[in-house]
């Protein structure tokens, strides 16, 4: 689904990409192209069309760019892109949000934190996506306002499970953000947290952190964090602040999974108006994104790492979008670029 502004932009990227893995390794992808936000609202009237969805479902995995633009923002609108893209997750079950920030050496520049902070910054931020305060009930009168926030103990459980299960693939830590000093619902889940680390993942070192102080040690210690599970507005808020170690939006990408294999992949970037169709945005969170989708949804964890091994590689040769530029770097197009990793990959 390339979506709207530099979209479809980054999301011909990701396919370039993918088609060319399944050419080398013999697979066979097949892509179908659907509407979604405010390119799906101009043909279609919606968002988020039926027959969208239905693809969605078919599929084994769901790769978007992004939607959005100022074409669609009037704050009086009944239809507007966002609700595609929230419909999408609800209609696909993904209650797991996966950002994983590693901080490349070379694009230590573009962070606004110090270079020596940053080093060997490899972390994976896990958020609870469909519960907590932003779908509690909501009230409203002119002087009172409430936002209820609930979570259950199977909501806590299963997102334990994933965020627990990447543990062990990667350094077998696992750090729970929670405000259990003042939520009750913090306090559910941390025992659900407990429990659930105990009866199935004994191996798997589990730490508690306040979300403040979590907030406080991101910065002031990105490199002691490896994966971090915490509900949904923690986790929004975290994982902007994680974002900014890696220097630039464009870099970073983003997996939301649940109970099946099947997933939505997309940079953590926005349609970027201010860009779009100048054919200069960073195709690298997308691309990115595509390793994700090979390793999450389709198993394929050689291609995965090889896809962001290449990545890596063409960064460190000093291949640079405008973003992600200083001084005299070269600026390549998001073409120059996919052509690069795109050879790199050969
Ligand atoms: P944005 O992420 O689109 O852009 C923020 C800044 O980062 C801009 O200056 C942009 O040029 C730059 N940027 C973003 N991605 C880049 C890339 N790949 N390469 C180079 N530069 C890049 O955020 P915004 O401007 O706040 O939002 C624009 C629109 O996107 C809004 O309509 C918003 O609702 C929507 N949005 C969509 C998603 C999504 O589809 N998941 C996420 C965030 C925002």
């Amino acid at each position: 689904m390339p979506g709207d502004g530099i979209g479809p932009e980054v999301a011909d990227a990701g396919v370039a990409v993918m088609q060319r893995i399944a050419d080398s390794f013999g697979h066979r992808f097949r892509f179908s192209n659907q509407l979604i936000g405010g390119a799906a609202i101009d043909t279609r009237g919606d968002p988020l069309p039926p027959d969208t969805i239905a693809s969605c479902r078919e599929s084994d995995a769901v790769l978007l760019g992004a939607v959005g633009g100022p074409k669609w923002s009037d704050p009086n609108a009944q239809i507007r892109p966002e609700q595609g893209l929230l419909k999408i997750r609800a209609e696909l079950g993904v209650f797991a949000n996966l950002r994983p920030v590693r901080v490349i050496d070379e694009l230590a520049a573009a962070s606004p934190l110090k270079a020596e902070l940053l080093k060997n910054v490899d972390l994976m931020v896990v958020r609870e996506l469909t519960g907590g305060i932003y779908f509690g009930e909501k009230k409203r009168t002119p002087d009172f306002a409430s936002d209820l926030c609930v979570y259950q103990t199977f909501e806590v459980e299963r997102i334990v499970r994933v965020a627990a299960r990447l543990a062990v693939a990667r350094s077998g830590k696992l750090c729970s953000v929670d405000k259990a000093n003042v939520l009750e619902t913090s306090r559910l889940w941390r025992d659900v947290t407990i429990r659930t680390m105990a009866n199935e993942f004994p191996n798997v070192a589990l730490e508690h952190m306040l979300v403040d102080a979590a907030a406080m040690h991101l910065l002031a210690r990105p490199r002691d964090f490896d994966v971090i599970v915490t509900e949904n507005m923690f986790g929004d808020i975290l994982t902007d602040e994680a974002s900014m170690l890696a220097g630039s939006l464009g870099m970073l990408p983003s997996a939301s999974l649940g109970d099946s294999k099947r997933g939505l992949y997309e940079p953590i970037h926005g349609s970027a108006p201010d860009i779009a169709g100048r054919g200069i945005a960073n195709p690298c969170g997308t691309i990115a994104s595509t390793a994700l989708l090979l390793r999450h949804s389709l198993g394929l964890e050689e291609e995965a790492a090889l896809i962001e091994k290449a990545l890596l590689d063409v960064i460190a040769a000093g291949a640079r979008t405008a973003d992600i530029a200083r001084g005299n770097d070269t600026v390549l197009t998001t073409s120059e670029m996919t052509n690069a990793i795109l050879a790199q990959l050969e």
